[in-house]
């Protein structure tokens, strides 16, 4: 039979479109998240990455070069909750990673209802209970008619949990009584067998039996400031903070949580995630599959030696390599151009500021703690009572005590303008404001955005303060070391937003997009409706 060349066109359209539809949606959707990773690392360090990590998503993926976190505090249970609902603290309810919740302070993961499964540590009762909406894999789930299957993986209980959603397959953190991975009985009764092997091959003891050695000699560190910098936090009191760093000495004192401080906890996380591919066939079975992973050692190194510190150059620089080696095996088993990846950050982090300030840029400490013990005096005089009418200052959020103010008979109408009216003369506050009132408040739209969708009415504070640029909180006075984050600015707000894979084009753009449009984008790219607080907006060169 002779076919004409239109026939044999039609016939080609036809299985094309064919495969378009088989093809709709990827094998496999993996999340990275990387725990206080600043945008600005995908460019510091590039010069010694190596090809196949942070260098392949850049030349192969999209990459979205001004993507801003727009909301305070950016801190982490809210960073991992927002890149996976495309919603805010407001809507999402993770208001911190500690907050009010029916006139008590909780953590944002607890939950008393249920317990651990591979341990018998309260470190198991957990579950994503006290998130209010749904997350991308949980929309997934619902879009298969729960036949994709869902996998968190992360050292932090929350940088896992909160991802993963309500209705995961499971979520997976580390435990360090008993020295592996653990869940909740919230997903299961019992630990799959993979997580049993992948446990008992006891990973973490092995490699806290080695020294933390630099990748390359250490004066070639060019990015930061020399290695005996005297804004690197020790690991212990008066231990020297100088590479070789004597982990397995350190290990004796502090056990096998020391895992999470160092490079090779990133290594442990990319492990588990490769043994959950392979235990769970991830992206093997004719299903979108959903692998959310969060890398947590880079926010420990960094709040311990900050930004401009060996140690942190040297764990981007090991990551990077974990990395590629990551992508390859997702490259093996899954096939390149059949996974959807994605990388991005909970938040960055400030310099240092003493170091800011040797190098006389602008820079405060603020301790929260003092001025919440300088405001009760202040009050109690004022209102002539006992009664403790400040909670706590957290998040840069002043938590009024209500029922103290209630019981006291004052009227906290008055006593929220005395709050600001002692707070606004701190040179160090550029805002005070109401919560209630932030709409009207005299502070750039850009500030008074972030605060509103920060702000959630049933879990947050009730006086926001807004730092000056380059001041943070901090107990101590002098000598300061490493760094911490939690405010608008663009070292805190400003995160790497990369995709690579499955229907993504080559390509960047500094067009603002938001840590709300991640989710957004990846909902809108597997036709799944998106999370049910979605405020983001799908990127379009990407979700077409
Ligand atoms: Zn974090």
């Amino acid at each position: 039979m002779k076919l004409s060349a239109k026939t044999i066109l039609t016939m080609l359209f036809a299985m094309a479109s064919l495969a378009s539809v088989a093809q709709a949606r990827p094998k496999l959707v993996v999340g990275l998240v990387v725990d206080q990773m600043r945008w600005d690392y995908l460019m510091r360090y590039q010069s010694r990455y190596v090809d196949g990590g942070f260098k392949r998503l850049l030349a192969e993926g999209y990459s979205c070069d001004n993507c801003q976190i727009n909301y305070i505090p950016t801190i982490t249970a809210i960073g991992h909750s927002s890149i996976y609902t495309a919603s805010v603290p407001s809507i999402h309810g993770i208001a911190g990673n500690n907050f009010r919740m029916d006139n008590r302070w909780v953590y944002c993961t607890d939950d008393s209802t249920v317990v651990g499964v591979g341990t018998t540590s309260d470190a198991g009762k957990m579950s994503p209970r006290n998130l209010l909406v749904t997350t991308m894999c949980d929309e997934l789930k619902l879009a298969t008619n729960f036949r994709s299957k869902v996998i968190g993986v992360a050292l932090k209980d929350r940088a896992s949990i909160l991802p993963a959603g309500h209705c995961a397959d499971a979520a997976y953190w580390f435990d360090d009584q008993s020295e592996g991975f653990i869940t909740s009985t919230y997903y299961m009764k019992e630990l799959p067998s993979w997580v049993k092997q992948f446990n008992q091959k006891r990973l973490p003891r092995k490699m806290l039996s080695e020294k933390w050695e630099t990748l390359f000699p250490v004066e070639t560190y060019a990015q930061s400031t020399a290695d005996d910098a005297p804004y690197d936090g020790p690991f212990l009191k008066g231990m020297p903070t100088t590479f070789p760093i004597d982990v397995p000495a350190i290990a004796k004192k502090t056990g096998v949580s020391l895992i999470r401080s160092i490079p090779a906890g990133c290594t442990l996380t990319l492990e588990m995630a490769k043994a959950a591919l392979h235990g769970e066939k991830l992206g093997q079975r004719g299903e979108c599959d959903f692998l959310a992973v969060s890398i947590s050692p880079t926010d420990y190194v960094g709040h311990q030696f900050g930004i401009n510190a060996v140690e942190t150059e040297d764990t981007y620089l090991r990551l990077d390599r974990d990395l590629a080696d990551f992508l390859s095996e997702l490259d093996r088993t899954v096939g390149r151009g059949n996974y959807l990846f994605f990388l991005s950050a909970d938040h960055g982090g400030a310099h240092n500021i003493s170091f800011n300030q040797d190098h006389g840029i602008p820079s405060e400490p603020w301790s929260m703690g003092e001025t919440s013990r300088a405001l009760n005096t202040y009050l109690k005089q004022k209102y002539a009572t006992n009664s403790k009418l400040v909670f706590k200052i957290s998040n840069c959020q002043v938590f009024l005590d209500h029922d103290a103010i209630s019981a006291a008979g004052i009227d906290e109408a008055q006593l929220r303008r005395d709050v600001i009216d002692f707070l606004k003369p701190d040179k160090r506050f550029a805002y005070v404001a109401d919560m209630e009132q932030l709409a009207t408040s005299s502070m750039p739209q850009l500030i008074r955005e972030r605060a509103i969708n920060g702000y959630n009415r049933f879990r947050s504070g009730d006086i926001q303060v807004v730092l000056q640029p380059a001041c943070y909180g901090e107990s101590r006075k002098t000598h300061i070391t490493g760094t911490t984050h939690g405010v608008w600015n663009p070292y805190d707000a400003h995160i790497p937003c990369v995709f690579m894979g499955w229907n993504i084009p080559q390509g960047s753009t500094n067009r603002e997009v938001h840590i709300t449009d991640i989710a957004a984008t990846v909902c809108a790219m597997l036709h799944v409706q998106m999370p049910n607080g979605c405020i983001g907006e799908p990127i379009e060169a990407l979700a077409k």
